[in-house]
């Protein structure tokens, strides 16, 4: 049964609906974020949608990151400053069409990735890519959620992934990969205390990423697992901003850890996965979230600092760069250890970005690479991105999640460019393997 839907036809009770979440969503914070803007424009050279049309020569003054949360705006200042109640009491109150609702779906679902670039530029440090989410969530509230995405959450809540990959599907797959790539993987041992918790796009379209990261994990001799219930690490409910859907798919993780007495979640190459699970989880449910997650490059980093996991060799021969998760790294923090790692298993490392955190995204994150109304930003997004490969001479990009992955090559191909994007895991395993 869908929970999230995608009706074609807008009215005004969609108008209503939206209206009502986002004026409800307005507390203390989002109201500071609402009126701190000095309307600077700064935001503007942080958004790589924004970029990419300027670099094709094109100026989209829509792209701005503080004006995709213009209309939430200004449902603020009706509601709660003395001039919009005023305005609104002698019959200037705001007039929003169905027409304005399409916009607003252009401007959150497609034209940002929440990649939080914009929130580290802003001179006021406003949270853009918040504002934006409540847009989404509001979007999803009156039934507005782009259809590919709509499908793609629904499929999550009932087979158990966007890509339909059931249990049934995910165990026959784990069997493929572990006799294909001769590695173990432990199902549902009992008790483990690391959970590897996959991505079916690294299962479906990367196994020999997984075979990677299972292959590293027998190395540290780590006591691990994964599990037939908690398979799934992707949470398109983030990306459409439901609540319900985020919920469930989070609850599926903390039953199955729980039943198999886990202490440490690993999320694997998978950038929203990592939010969700490390950040969203434990609010979600603060009694029961009781483990410690690490990101698998975090794991990575560690086990080689605790002399639990020896670098052999150097298996990358030429230049590469790398290419950051806006969500592990930017705003999970992980920026440190994938550069480490680099150093390690690359003879020509060459960073693109002076400041790891003002790498720039994929253009594919927030949902935005399954939307495919919104490939032709994708597309523009990637000129910003490509400027940066460019600049660092390099064509073998190095990724930490599979969604980029998935995005970049597929931009590289439509553009025809010939960029090589590899796994970061599937490195430290050959470079883990025989001297
Ligand atoms: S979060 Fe990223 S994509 Fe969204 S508006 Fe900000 S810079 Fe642009
Ligand atoms: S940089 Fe900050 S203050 Fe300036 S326009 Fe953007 S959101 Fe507003």
């Amino acid at each position: 049964m869908a929970v999230v839907f995608s009706k074609e036809r807008v009215g005004h009770e969609e108008v209503e609906k939206f209206y009502q979440f986002c004026k409800n969503s307005i507390n203390t914070e989002v109201a500071s974020y609402l009126e701190a803007c000095v309307r600077c424009g700064i935001c503007a050279e942080a958004c790589l949608f924004y970029m990419g049309e300027n670099v094709s020569g094109r100026i989209d003054p829509t792209l701005t990151p503080a004006y995709k949360a213009d209309l939430l705006r200004e449902i603020y200042k009706e509601n709660y400053t003395l001039l919009g109640r005023l305005k609104k009491l002698f019959g200037f109150g705001l007039k929003i069409e169905p027409e304005d609702l399409k916009e607003q779906v252009r401007l959150a679902f497609y034209t940002c990735t929440n990649c939080d670039r914009c929130t580290k530029a802003c001179p006021m440090g406003i949270d853009t890519p918040k504002l934006v989410s409540i847009v989404r969530g509001a979007l999803t509230y009156a039934g507005l959620t782009p259809k590919d995405l709509a499908d793609a959450t629904n499929m999550s809540v009932e087979k158990g992934s966007p890509l339909g990959v059931d249990t049934q599907t995910f165990l026959q797959r784990i069997e493929f990969i572990s006799e294909e790539y001769e590695v173990e993987i432990p199902v549902d041992k009992k008790p483990s205390e690391y959970l590897y918790i996959l991505s079916s796009i690294e299962l479906m379209k990367f196994p020999a990423s997984v075979a990677s990261a299972a292959k590293v994990l027998n190395r540290a001799e780590v006591n691990w697992t994964v599990s037939s219930l908690a398979h799934e690490a992707t949470n398109f409910g983030v990306f459409a901003q439901s609540k319900e859907v985020t919920k469930e798919m989070l609850r599926r993780i903390v039953e199955g850890a729980r039943e198999l007495g886990i202490r440490y979640i690993i999320a694997p190459e998978c950038g929203h996965a990592y939010q969700s699970v490390r950040f969203i989880a434990p609010n979600v449910f603060p009694e029961e979230w009781t483990f410690e997650v690490l990101n698998i490059v975090e794991f990575i980093d560690k086990m080689i600092k605790e002399g639990k996991l020896k670098i052999n060799k150097k298996v990358l021969k030429e230049r590469a760069t790398l290419h950051d998760s806006c969500q592990i790294g930017r705003r999970g923090g992980v920026l440190r250890e994938p550069r480490r790692i680099m150093n390690m298993v690359s003879e020509d490392f060459r960073d693109s970005v002076l400041i790891p955190e003002h790498n720039i995204c994929c253009g594919g994150g927030g949902g935005v690479l399954v939307i495919g109304d919104a490939d032709y930003y994708r597309q523009k997004a990637f000129i910003s991105k490509m400027t940066l490969f460019d600049k660092a001479k390099a064509k073998t990009v190095v990724c930490y999640c599979a969604n980029c992955m998935l995005a970049l090559t597929k931009s590289s191909q439509e553009l025809k460019r010939d960029y090589r994007f590899v796994s970061i895991v599937e490195l430290v395993a050959e470079a883990t393997g025989e001297e």
